[in-house]
């Protein structure tokens, strides 16, 4: 519906957009204290979808003082029974309205429909039914130090948190740190990327619908180095909670450092797959294409350096040639219309201008442009068709680099630990995986590199229950599992004497 109100707006001449979009802050939606506006883009047109109102330190300001009020009041006085049943509420109202929400978060981010249906939106109502159900299983334990006291812990909610999330994954990877927050009984302010903004004020509309009290959730679209750092710099602000590039992580933790924020962060990675002579090479090809241009390749978690043994790199490479030649990466705007339809554009021509000269890097090194690269000529939309480049040097960006769109280095090794060491030879420690049978190489793998997650025989991909963090320059803390409600508490003792 959304998808088609745009497209009937863009059919006619002159500026069309669906309108203007003001800030969520203390259960009302407000225009900004400066009375600015942004404009969002569909990367797959480049035109306008909506102007949105531009949040900067008078409207943090605002927003944290919300998010104080309400944990002093409402939701911090709430059961924490009670605050399961709302965020459960929040869940069903999401899934009702996820049409809507498939639809803005399509046109904003570029995605396909058909993907956000089958993933995003799955995994938003699974996180958050999963920590709506953590709420009031928050304990602390009664620890036996003495005989002559009881002795006890409890967790505490840290108290405001703001949350700072990145384009690539709006509507899931903000829900990633709403939900442990608000289960745990902390408020929240949110920032989503200046790129995407529409579905995380939808999410907050959303979250008042369901009786969530005003003030608990707040939204302040807006810039990093005015908002963001705004909100990074509050000295009401108890913990930021950040997923985006290693370069912001480090000015977030300058800021953080003037209260002693507690900080999460998620950064970057440049996972490295290694098969192994006796790996299912045909099961190997699969999950590589996809862990590599799922999202159009724009993800922190993926296939991002392939090592392949020497004795199966021929078949490996051909099949997955033959394979990433099927992906033709589409528009955004009818994406409703392809329900096949697996890869949309870049998010913005900065994205992609930077891929293309990470593999003119690469071949100029000596690798070898095996497929892809291609633009669409100068068409509207930042497309790019996915690429692989065999054996580029250890050395060349494609390696050295997070490199985030649809391109695929594969190089072959003959000796394991040369492998290990070069899967290691990065500054990024997020995920890594190895494909063989043999247990040997698969523990040696799990304990050597270091990276925060590794899969065996098994695609990239995260799971609630499980933890999932990097470690080196992917950041350092968990999201997912009980984990990442302990990044929401302070662990309190108590000892309590006079007993006997
Ligand atoms: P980015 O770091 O440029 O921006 C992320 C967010 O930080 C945006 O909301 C932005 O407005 C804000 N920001 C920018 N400067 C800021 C500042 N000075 N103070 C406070 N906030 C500021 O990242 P991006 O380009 O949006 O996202 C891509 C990066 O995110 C990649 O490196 C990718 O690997 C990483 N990422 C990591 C994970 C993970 O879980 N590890 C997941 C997705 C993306």
């Amino acid at each position: 519906m959304i998808i088609d109100t745009y497209l009937k707006k863009t059919a006619a001449p002159g500026p069309a957009t669906l309108g203007r979009e003001l800030l969520l802050i203390d259960g009302r939606r407000v225009p900004a204290v400066s009375g600015k506006f942004f404009d969002t883009l569909d990367p797959s047109t480049e035109r306008v979808i909506a102007q949105v109102a531009e949040a900067d330190a008078a409207d943090v300001d605002a927003a944290v003082a919300a998010a104080r009020r309400a944990f002093e009041g409402a939701w911090g006085q709430m059961r924490a029974a009670d605050r399961g049943h709302l965020l459960m509420r929040w869940a069903e109202l999401i899934r009702q309205n996820q049409d809507a929400l498939v639809e803005l978060e399509s046109l904003d981010s570029g995605k396909p429909v058909s993907a956000i249906r089958r993933q995003d939106l799955p995994a938003v109502l699974d996180t958050l039914t999963y920590y709506a159900g953590w709420a009031d299983k928050i304990n602390g334990q009664v620890i036996p130090a003495r005989l002559d006291a009881l002795t006890y812990t409890v967790r505490e909610p840290i108290g405001v948190v703001g949350a700072i999330v990145p384009w690539n994954f709006p509507l899931m990877i903000g829900m990633w740190k709403l939900a442990p927050a608000l289960a745990c009984g902390c408020t929240v302010v949110l920032k989503p990327a200046e790129l995407t903004p529409l579905t995380a004020l939808k999410m907050g509309e959303l979250a008042l619908a369901a009786g969530i009290p005003p003030g608990v959730l707040n939204v302040v679209p807006g810039y990093g180095k005015t908002a963001g750092a705004a909100l990074v710099n509050h000295p009401d602000v108890d913990k930021v909670t950040f997923t985006g590039s290693p370069a912001v992580g480090r000015e977030i933790l300058r800021g953080a450092a003037g209260n002693l924020k507690r900080v999460t962060l998620e950064l970057g990675g440049s996972d490295p797959v290694i098969v192994c002579a006796d790996a299912d090479v045909d099961a190997a090809v699969k999950a590589v294409i996809i862990g590599r241009y799922w999202n159009a390749g724009q993800a922190c978690l993926g296939c991002k350096r392939v090592f392949v043994h020497d004795s199966v790199y021929d078949g490996f490479v051909s099949q997955l040639v033959e394979r990433v030649g099927r992906y033709e990466p589409g528009d955004g705007a009818v994406k409703a219309e392809k329900p096949k339809l697996r890869m949309g554009p870049i998010h913005t021509r900065q994205g992609r201008d930077e891929l293309l000269e990470q593999v003119e890097d690469g071949v100029s090194g000596g690798g070898e442009l095996l497929i892809g690269g291609g633009t669409g000529g100068n068409g509207k939309g930042w497309f790019l068709e996915p690429v692989v480049v065999a054996e580029p040097a250890d050395t060349s960006r494609l390696m050295r680099e997070e490199v985030f769109g649809p391109v695929l280095p594969v190089s072959r090794f003959t000796d394991f630990d040369d492998a290990i060491a070069r899967a290691n030879d990065t500054p990024y420690g997020l995920g890594s995986s190895i494909w063989t049978h043999d247990a040997r190489l698969i523990h040696r793998a799990a304990q050597e590199i270091e990276s925060g997650m590794t899969w065996v025989n098994q695609i990239h991909y995260g799971y609630d229950e499980l933890p999932f963090g990097g470690v080196k320059a992917s950041g350092y803390g968990k999201e997912h599992g009980i984990e990442a409600l302990d990044s929401y508490v302070e662990i309190k003792s108590v000892v309590v004497g006079g007993l006997a």
